[in-house]
């Protein structure tokens, strides 16, 4: 396999295909090893339909992957996105409330492409779902619309202009709040972990009340982190009991997230993350 910069051998973040991301499942597995990634998650968003896809090309190429998914809510204490490891992708049950979350997903996606034509901008939903291809809608889609109808000079200005939260074409998600996330994982035999905490409005008051619900990891190591940040959230994850977990949040469109494996995380974190699986 044709080396593509090292990175880290743990990556409990990462998007396909399957949700906003951009590569299909095999080929991100694929692009993980080649990094030197060893143990990766598969994050998509509400869904788990790419995980059979990534570990069988995680036996190819030696890969062991976490199947996972990531819960986006937004409420009054901002965005409260949480990660959730070990889930059963045949899990049907979890899997009637995800597939709800997704046509949420979709509902939203298209209320905003009503907003933007209403201004003006003549994005079309069928190019959204083309780019989509299937996967779980989310302004990524919307984004990549804009910027090939050249609203926007780049994929990554959309989410500052024409789709930013103040924009008059937002549409705020409806769906779960940060409890009923925690809740969810724990109740499908997953382990929760909060994402990137820095979206989070009111830190400091909510993550106790979802430590309560059953958090059991907060993500510390995160490429957008200053070294005072992760050091915060290390600090917090010591005061409450819960394990400092991290990833990339690669996703290949644009300049949000970093690499693949591009995010260091402890190689203790796999076992503390499986020590607080419930029944196991
Ligand atoms: P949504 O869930 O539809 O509100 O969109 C959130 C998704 O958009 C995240 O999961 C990221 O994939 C992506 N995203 C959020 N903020 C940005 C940003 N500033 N630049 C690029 N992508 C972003
Ligand atoms: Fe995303
Ligand atoms: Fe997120
Ligand atoms: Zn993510």
């Amino acid at each position: 396999m044709v080396a593509i910069g090292a990175g880290y051998p743990i990556d409990l973040h990462t998007h396909s295909l399957r949700s906003d991301g951009a590569l299909s499942p095999a080929d991100l597995v694929k692009r993980a090893a080649a990094r030197g990634v060893e143990i990766q998650a598969l994050s998509d968003h509400d869904t788990l339909g790419g995980v059979a896809e990534a570990e069988a090309a995680g036996r190819e190429v030696g890969v062991r992957i976490i199947p996972a998914t990531e819960l986006n809510t937004e409420s009054e204490w901002g965005d409260a996105h949480v990660l959730g490891y070990f889930i059963d992708p045949g899990d049907s049950e979890l899997e009637k409330r995800l597939r709800w979350l997704r046509s949420k997903r979709g509902r939203r996606i298209e209320l905003m492409v009503e907003k933007l034509n209403a201004l003006g901008y003549a994005v079309d939903l069928a190019r959204v779902l083309e780019i989509a291809q299937g996967g779980a809608l989310g302004r990524p889609h919307l984004a990549q619309a804009l910027f090939e109808k050249g609203y926007v000079p780049s994929y990554d200005r959309a989410f500052q202009t024409l789709i930013a939260k103040d924009s008059p074409a937002y549409v705020a998600r409806v769906g779960l709040t940060p409890l009923e996330a925690v809740t969810l994982i724990r109740a499908h035999g997953g382990v929760p972990s909060l994402a990137h905490p820095g979206t989070v409005v009111g830190l400091s008051d909510v993550l106790p009340k979802m430590v309560a619900a059953g958090l059991a990891g907060i993500e510390a190591y995160y490429g957008e982190h200053s070294p005072e940040m992760t050091a915060r959230y290390l600090y917090q994850a010591r005061e409450l009991d819960l394990v400092p977990t991290g990833g990339s949040d690669f996703h290949g469109r644009g300049e949000h997230g970093a690499d693949v494996g591009g995010v260091f995380v402890p190689p203790e974190t796999i076992d503390r993350l499986e020590s607080r699986r419930r029944g196991a």
